[in-house]
């Protein structure tokens, strides 16, 4: 008996294979090579014939050359931090894509000129917001709070309630990143309560700007008290206004959440927000406000460090102009129609031998949105052995473990990816 290993094919020769050298060519050949080596060595340790090593190399290579896999949140957390917040409309992506290769982001093309880098997405921003005398788009919420403290306070003081000296998520504090910029944090108020006239005492010539910052990740009840813009708008210095959520006009379904229109009717000199919070859009950092200002941060060495790059202008310009995203339909559903198709799927997989229930669930908004508000939902109920089950799946998908059952909640799941949900739960091994 030969030993079979002596037949395990070169590196070499099963890279020549065309099938693999295609995958090479789509993949990269470090990728592939990798693939080809760990299917060797399966071989060699007996777990493979040698004449199958290619096409298991091809079985597990991956979709694509990047790792971040495509996932189907049903957690019913609309915007979810860790599945990359607002998942982009289909406008968004295509504009992404139309994009991603060389674009006229910078360039007018009738006259051949350089043009205003991201004029479009600039255009459609202000035209959201007829308020702002400006407006200007850098990296994220955090970066346009940075820019804000730096242009504007630093080596002065910002002046802030203590109830909003707010932790946004992954241990980043706002207090320590203000302070970070060279800007003094001038604390007025408790934890509870603040007042005017706590603002207008720490307000002097060294104000760079009074600073509200929207409590996006938490509540407080009780005996509480706090200032709203339109009362700070009288104290002769700028308010900036960090709303967070990146709302541009009043949204009726969370009418608590503030927006960028009326806090610049209520006076405040810049609002700041973000792209992939209730937006909808792209991460990025919205600052909408006073012209002068606008342009003084624009004009600051730090703002080339903080700027946006060609797919993320071209995904918010999209999401500005383009139909309602997938965050404003998971928002506005009818509740009916969620219980309806929790109620098809649950049967649906009894049908194929799989124990589901269809039940009423709660879904949040999440991701620094709207806390405490509850979105009635509908959900489809399984083992718990099916949520880490279903993560390892393709597409992945993310369900709620709640009570020892396994929700698959359907407030952040489109209809139309309801078979594909239906598939990843029948693909789940019955013996589990
Ligand atoms: C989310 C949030 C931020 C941070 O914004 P990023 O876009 O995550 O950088 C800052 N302030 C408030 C009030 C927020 O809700």
């Amino acid at each position: 008996m030969p030993d079979p290993r002596r037949q395990i094919p070169r590196t070499d020769a099963v890279m020549a294979d065309p099938r693999i050298a295609a995958a090479a060519a789509r993949l990269g050949r470090g990728l592939v090579k990798a693939g080809v080596v760990a299917a060797q060595r399966r071989a060699r340790e007996g777990a493979l014939q040698p004449e199958d090593v290619a096409a298991a190399a091809l079985a597990a290579l991956p979709p694509c050359a990047a790792t971040l896999r495509p996932v189907l949140n049903a957690t019913g957390v609309l915007l979810h931090t860790n599945l990359g917040r607002a998942p982009l409309s289909q406008a968004a992506q295509e504009a992404l894509l139309a994009a991603s290769g060389t674009t006229d982001v910078e360039l007018d093309l009738s006259t051949g000129a350089r043009g205003v880098r991201g004029r479009g997405a600039l255009a459609a921003l202000a035209a959201a917001v007829p308020r702002a005398g400006d407006v200007m788009v850098v990296n994220n919420g955090a970066a346009a709070l940075v820019l804000a403290a730096t242009a504007l306070a630093a080596g002065r003081e910002i002046v802030i309630s203590r109830g909003e000296m707010v932790e946004i998520g992954d241990g980043f504090r706002l207090p320590d990143l203000l302070v970070s910029t060279g800007a003094r944090l001038r604390e007025v108020g408790t934890t509870n309560r603040v007042t005017r006239d706590d603002y207008a005492a720490a307000v002097g010539p060294d104000t760079g700007f009074v600073l509200k910052v929207h409590p996006s990740n938490f509540t407080v009840s009780g005996f509480t008290a706090s200032v709203a813009v339109r009362e700070l708008a009288g104290l002769d210095v700028p308010v900036v206004a960090d709303i967070g959520s990146g709302l541009l006009a009043p949204q009726p379904l969370l009418p608590t959440e503030p927006d960028a229109a009326t806090a610049l009717g209520d006076g405040a000199a810049l609002v700041l927000a973000s792209g992939d919070k209730l937006l909808g859009g792209p991460q990025a950092g919205l600052l909408l406000g006073d012209a002068a200002l606008v342009r003084r941060l624009r004009r600051h060495p730090l703002a080339r460090a903080l700027r946006v790059d060609k797919l993320t202008l071209a995904a918010l310009e999209a999401t500005l102009r383009g139909p309602a995203t997938p965050t404003e339909l998971a928002l506005r559903v009818d509740v009916a129609a969620l219980r309806r198709r929790a109620s098809a799927l649950a049967t649906a997989l009894r049908d194929a031998g799989v124990p589901a229930t269809a039940v009423n669930s709660e879904a949040a908004v999440g991701g620094g949105g709207a806390p405490g508000v509850v979105l009635s939902s509908a959900a489809v109920g399984l083992a718990p052995r099916y949520a880490a089950a279903l993560r390892a799946g393709s597409p992945a998908v993310l369900a709620r473990v709640d009570e020892g059952r396994c929700l698959l909640d359907l407030r952040a799941v489109p209809a139309e990816r309801d078979p594909q949900l239906l598939a990843a739960v029948r693909a789940v091994d019955p013996a589990g």
